[in-house]
């Protein structure tokens, strides 16, 4: 028995029927690819998302919380640790406060979360109805479009840490920047628990327009299908796929993966594609774009797992 395999036995006895072992991934990701976890652990509440990564920490067991894993690519070899699912969905809204708040744990819907605060005629997060991950992974990553990204609302953050305990982190101490923050430029093993963001009011049918408009926008420029969104973060002063569209790549396959011909920075699982086959589709974008551009292409989405390199 390995080390990692006598561990996550360990867990078991503290996690219980909590804890699946060898749990296949590509279903929890939006793109349908993924080898297997070690262990997996779908927490319904904040309590149990803390039981959970305290639990692997406390065992020194590689951990790693997903909301929609949509901005995650998971090697096709799978996950050497736990991987913790966070379905952690309440949402509290404070009408009373001044400005208007809305309390949401870490695994609630964005989407779902902005739809809820228009039905208020609450406005401030418009730009997310459509974005299909969970309000942890968009305080990760910084998540934003149509102009505006998480930092604009966010107020604070409830952080579980491993080291340090429970903190309230101001949005300043995530030194956001462009789909981008500490937490991810540091790959830190800390883990959003709720995030308190401001609204302001407005009407619903003022913020449901907004919504539509964006929404209509989306659908006329982005591929349906599985995938992770936009694969690049877009270089200064241009467009990673205005870059792979001039690099000669659009419609490029490789086994059942393809750079999407409605939008070169979406990579599309067509035909059961590997993580292997959009791995490969990574490295081309990147080597074309160089040797065309000289610029080089940055990773938006995350790699999790092993990678041989090309
Ligand atoms: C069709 C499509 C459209 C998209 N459009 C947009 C868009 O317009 N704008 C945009 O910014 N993104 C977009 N994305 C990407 C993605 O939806 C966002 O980045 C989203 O915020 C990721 O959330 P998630 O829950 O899926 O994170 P995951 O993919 O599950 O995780 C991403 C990273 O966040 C970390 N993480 C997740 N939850 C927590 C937590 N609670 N605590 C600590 N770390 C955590 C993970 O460990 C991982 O490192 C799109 C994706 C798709 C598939």
């Amino acid at each position: 028995m390995t080390d990692l395999m006598q561990a996550v036995s360990r867990l078991k006895a503290v996690l219980g029927e909590k804890l699946q072992e060898k749990m296949p991934l590509a279903g929890f990701t939006t793109a349908q690819i993924g080898g297997p976890a070690a262990g997996l652990v779908i927490a319904d509440s904040v309590a149990s998302l803390e039981e959970a990564v305290s639990a692997c920490w406390q065992l020194d067991i590689p951990c790693k919380v997903l909301g929609n894993a949509s901005n995650v690519l998971i090697s096709d070899r799978g996950f050497e640790g736990v991987i913790v699912i966070n379905r952690a969905k309440s949402i509290r809204f404070n009408l009373n406060a001044e400005p208007v708040t809305v309390l949401a744990a870490s695994g609630s819907n964005l989407g779902g979360l902005a739809r809820q605060a228009g039905i208020q005629g609450l406005s401030g997060l418009e730009w997310a109805a459509t974005v299909p991950g969970t309000v942890g992974g968009a305080v990760y990553g910084n998540a934003g479009a149509h102009g505006s990204d998480i930092q604009a609302n966010l107020e604070m953050a409830e952080i579980l840490h491993p080291i340090s305990g429970k903190e309230k982190w101001t949005c300043g101490q995530f030194e956001y920047a462009y789909r981008s923050s500490v937490l991810k430029r540091t790959r830190s093993q800390a883990v959003i628990l709720t995030a308190l963001f401001r609204l302001t009011q407005s009407t619903k049918e003022e913020v449901m327009a907004r919504m539509d408009t964006f929404n209509t926008r989306r659908r006329a420029t982005q591929p349906p299908g599985a995938s992770m969104g936009s694969m690049f973060k877009n270089p200064a002063g241009d467009f990673a796929g205005r870059l792979i569209e001039a690099a000669g790549l659009k419609g490029q396959r490789i086994g059942g993966a393809e750079i999407s011909s409605m939008h070169a920075n979406f990579m599309v699982n067509h035909e059961n594609a590997t993580a292997s086959d959009v791995y490969r589709l990574i490295r081309l974008a990147q080597q074309k774009v160089k040797e065309q551009s000289g610029i080089k292409l940055e990773l938006e989405i995350e790699l999790l797992g092993e990678w041989d390199e090309i």
